[in-house]
C-alpha cells in the first residue's frame, strides 16, 4: 500500500475491502473463484511479483500463448511501468514471456503449448483463467514445482460449469464466503448464498431505496448492509486449501440495481451467474440458450410442402404456432415453421405436408380444436398435460386425445436440442424466434408448501409458443399406437 501504484493512482482497498484478506493470505494453495472485474488478476500479478522479490521463481500460466502475450502487454508491462521501483529491479531480459526480477524469474506461459510446459522449474505456479485451460495440462504444469521447497499454487478463474475447473477446486477448499454483519439487527449474511440460484425467483437481498436506487439488504430486517464491514467465513475451516468466492454483489463498483435488472431479463443465465454472481452454473438441465438452439441450423431452406409424410405440432392461442417435422429415425428435421390465424390454414398444412399425425394443445378446449381433430380422424390428437401421467404418453383413439406429463414432455424437447437430434433449417428470423421461444422455458425445482415434496416444473420467462409447438411435434413422432401390448405367460 505504501509503494504500489495502479493506473497512475496509489493502490487502495476502498471499494474492494474483500480483497484485503486475500492479499494477506500466505497459505501455500489459494483458490479464487471470481466474477468479472473484481480485481483478481491484479492480485495474482502482484502476488507473483512479490514472490519474485522474495527470490521465488513464478510460472504464470494462461490457457493459450495468445492469452499470455495479451496479458503481458496489457497488464504486466503497464504495472511495471507504473512502478519504477519494480522496473528498476528488472534485469537482463524483458521479453513478453520471461521477466527477471531481482534474483528470480517470472515466466508467462500458455498451457496449450507443450514447449511452454517443459523444462522450467519454479517455486510458485499461477493458473489464471483455469476453466479455459485443458485439464490434463494442469497436472503436467504442477510437476514444475517438484524440486521447490515452497510449492505455492494459486488458481483463479471465472467459474463455468459446476464441479469443473475452478468450481471443483473451490469445492475442495475451505470455501470462504464474504459475510456482512447487518448494522441494524446484527445478523450475518453471505450475499452469494442468499442470491437465488435459479431464474424467476424473488431477490430478497437487493431492495430499492426511496429514491429508486438499489442497495444490498439484510434478508432478516431489510436494513442496508455495509459492503466494507465484512469477514471471510469458511464453511470448512481447517482444510489446507483456502478458497475464496468473489461476487459483484459485494463490489462497491457495481450497482446492485444493475445486477437485479440483469437477473430479471437475462437470456444468458450462465454468463450472468458466472460473471456477475461469480458461481458455477449449468444451463443444460434447466434452460437452453439461444446460441445452442441456433447451432442446430443447417443450410437447408424452409420448405412449403413435402411429398413424404410428416408430423405436426400446434400451439393454440391468439395465433396458431405450427412446427412441421420430418422424422428420419435418429434425426428429426424441422422443415417448416409458421404462425397462422385460423384452423382452415391448419387443414391446408395437413394436406401440403401429408401430415400423418398432428398433436395440438387441448386447452383451452374449444369447438374449433375439436372440430379440427374430427376433420382429421386418427391423424389429429388433442394434448392434455397430466401431472400423474408418468413415462409414456397415453394415446386414446376414441377420444382423439393424448395425455402426457408436461415436465417430461418439455424435458424431451430440450433433450432433442441438447443431443442434437433436431435439425433446423437455415437461420432466418422465424428460426431465431423459435430459438428465443425454446430458451424461454426454464426448469425450476418447486416445493409443496404443505407436504415439502419437491418436483421440477418449467416456468415461462417470455413467449414460448414454438417451444410448445415443437414439444407437441416431437410427441407426434412417438409411435405408440402401432400395436396393442401382448400379454403372455412366462
Ligand atoms: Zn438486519
Amino acid at each position: 500500500m505504501r509503494r504500489i501504484r495502479l493506473e497512475g493512482r496509489p493502490f487502495r482497498f476502498e471499494g474492494h475491502e474483500y480483497l484485503r484478506a486475500i492479499y494477506d493470505d500466505t497459505s501455500s494453495h489459494v483458490v479464487l473463484s471470481k466474477a468479472a472485474q473484481i480485481g483478481g488478476t491484479t492480485w495474482a500479478i502482484l502476488r507473483s511479483l512479490h514472490a519474485c522479490l522474495s527470490g521465488l521463481s513464478v510460472l504464470y500460466y494462461f490457457p493459450t500463448r495468445t492469452d499470455v502475450l495479451d496479458f503481458s502487454k496489457s497488464r504486466v508491462t503497464p504495472l511495471l511501468n507504473d512502478n519504477a521501483f519494480l522496473s528498476k529491479m528488472m534485469t537482463e531480459t524483458d521479453t513478453a514471456g520471461l521477466k527477471r526480477i531481482g534474483d528470480a524469474y517470472l515466466y508467462l506461459r500458455g498451457m496449450q503449448s507443450t514447449v511452454g510446459m517443459k523444462s522450467v522449474p519454479g517455486d510458485m505456479i499461477v493458473f489464471d483463467e483455469l476453466d479455459e485451460s485443458p485439464p490434463a495440462a494442469k497436472a503436467m504444469a504442477k510437476e514444475r514445482l517438484a524440486h521447490s521447497d515452497y510449492k505455492r499454487i494459486i488458481e483463479l478463474s471465472n467459474p463455468s460449469l459446476p464441479d469443473y475447473g475452478i468450481d471443483e477446486q473451490f469445492q475442495k477448499s475451505d470455501q470462504r464466503h464474504w459475510t456482512l454483519r447487518c448494522p441494524s439487527c446484527g445478523r450475518w449474511t453471505a450475499p452469494v448464498k442468499e442470491f437465488p440460484t435459479k431464474l424467476g425467483e424473488e431477490v430478497r437481498i437487493i431492495l430499492p431505496r426511496g429514491d429508486g436506487s438499489f442497495y444490498l439488504a439484510c434478508p432478516a430486517c431489510e436494513g442496508e448492509l455495509d459492503l466494507a464491514e465484512g469477514e471471510w467465513i469458511a464453511d470448512f475451516p481447517g482444510r489446507p486449501t483456502h478458497g475464496y468466492r468473489i461476487s459483484q454483489l459485494f463490489s462497491a463498483k457495481v450497482d446492485p440495481g444493475e445486477i437485479l435488472e440483469e437477473y430479471r431479463t437475462t437470456r444468458f443465465p450462465d454468463r450472468f451467474y458466472n460473471l456477475k454472481v461469480g458461481i458455477a452454473w449449468a444451463d443444460r438441465e434447466r434452460r437452453l440458450d439461444v446460441a445452442a438452439v441456433l447451432s442446430l441450423c443447417s443450410e437447408a431452406p424452409m420448405v412449403e410442402r413435402s411429398d413424404h409424410s410428416c408430423v405436426m405440432g400446434v400451439d393454440t392461442g391468439k395465433e396458431l404456432h405450427v412446427t412441421v417435422l420430418r422424422d428420419e429415425g435418429e434425426k428429426k428435421h424441422l422443415i417448416h415453421l409458421a404462425v397462422v390465424h385460423d384452423f382452415g390454414d391448419l387443414d391446408a398444412l395437413m394436406e401440403r405436408f401429408h401430415v400423418r399425425r398432428c398433436v395440438i394443445d387441448g386447452l383451452p378446449e374449444t369447438h374449433a380444436t375439436r372440430d379440427f381433430a374430427r376433420r382429421h380422424p386418427r391423424r389429429a390428437y388433442l394434448c392434455f398435460f397430466n401431472e400423474h401421467q408418468r413415462g409414456k404418453p397415453k394415446w386414446d383413439r376414441d377420444s382423439f386425445t393424448v395425455q402426457t406429463n408436461r415436465t417430461e414432455a418439455l424435458d424431451a424437447s430440450r433433450a432433442a436440442v441438447r443431443d442434437k437430434q433436431l435439425v433446423l433449417p437455415r437461420q432466418q428470423p422465424i428460426v431465431e424466434a423459435f430459438a428465443q421461444h425454446m430458451s424461454a422455458d426454464a426448469k425450476i425445482l418447486v416445493e409443496d408448501a404443505d407436504t415439502g415434496a419437491k418436483r421440477y416444473k418449467y416456468i415461462r420467462t417470455g413467449p414460448d409458443h414454438f417451444s410448445l409447438a415443437i414439444t407437441y411435434g416431437l410427441l407426434a413422432t412417438t409411435e405408440t399406437l402401432k400395436r396393442a401390448r401382448v400379454w403372455g405367460r412366462r
